[in-house]
């Protein structure tokens, strides 16, 4: 049987600037106006009152200024929170289907998972992007709609990137044995943990990323490269 494929997307699938240089920028301009015209809707109307409680105890005293404020705060100071996460998926989800942004995916990628597709290999994803993040990203790309590709995608829900456990449990979720997938990042510490498992893993080497001489994964430049290393 084929192996199954696990991918990273960041430094794997996608340029790390495109993330960074791109989608973070995009979400953080719209935010103050994009708060303010969806507040009363289902779905942002939880996630601000998320935000209005951790800005205090009565949270119907809180407006919107400060809510949007508390919000890029979050954003400048990195923090994970979920109603941030979900309010910046939104916003991404918008600026896609408006058309105001593709996703980048490096042009190795969509030949290739097409190719493994069709010899009989299933893809996943595990990014510590958003489950949804992580659909947008491969639904509205510069090389056209891949989800059909894709059969299963896991965020950091099912467990942190640099832990084994995370790794048997995508194994259990996708009914295979861990030496039957192929994960494919471009961490080393990822790739570690996944190794511990069990599972087969490949580093890639995309341009602008550090050379980890710690690593001892098998390595390559791009897709092409997996492909014809692995049989
Ligand atoms: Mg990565």
């Amino acid at each position: 049987m084929l192996p199954a494929v696990l991918m990273d997307i960041e430094g794997t699938t996608t340029d790390i600037a495109f993330v960074h240089e791109v989608l973070f920028p995009l979400a953080r301009r719209a935010l103050p106006d994009w708060v303010r015209r969806h507040a009363d809707e289902p779905g942002t109307r939880e996630d601000l009152a998320a935000v209005r409680r951790s800005i205090r105890e009565r949270a119907d005293a809180v407006n919107l200024d400060e809510i949007v404020a508390r919000l890029l705060a979050w954003i400048d100071a990195d923090q994970k929170e979920t109603a941030l996460k979900s309010i910046q998926g939104r916003i991404w989800r918008e600026a896609y289907e408006r058309g105001d942004v593709k996703s980048h995916l490096y042009p190795d990628v969509a030949p290739n998972l097409r190719r493994w597709r069709a010899a009989g290999s299933s893809l996943y994803v595990f990014s510590s992007g958003s489950v949804e993040a992580q659909q947008l990203i491969f639904r509205h790309s510069l090389e056209g709609d891949l989800t059909p590709l894709i059969v299963g995608y896991f965020d950091t829900t099912t467990g942190p990137k640099r832990s084994p456990d995370a790794y048997r449990a995508i194994a259990r979720a996708i009914g295979r044995l861990p030496g039957d997938v192929l994960f494919l990042s471009d961490a080393v510490a990822e790739l570690d943990a996944a190794r511990v498992t069990g599972m087969r893993t490949m580093q890639l080497l995309r341009p602008g990323s550090a050379r980890d001489t710690s690593s001892t994964h098998p390595a390559a430049a791009d897709f092409d490269e997996v492909s014809r290393s692995t049989p």
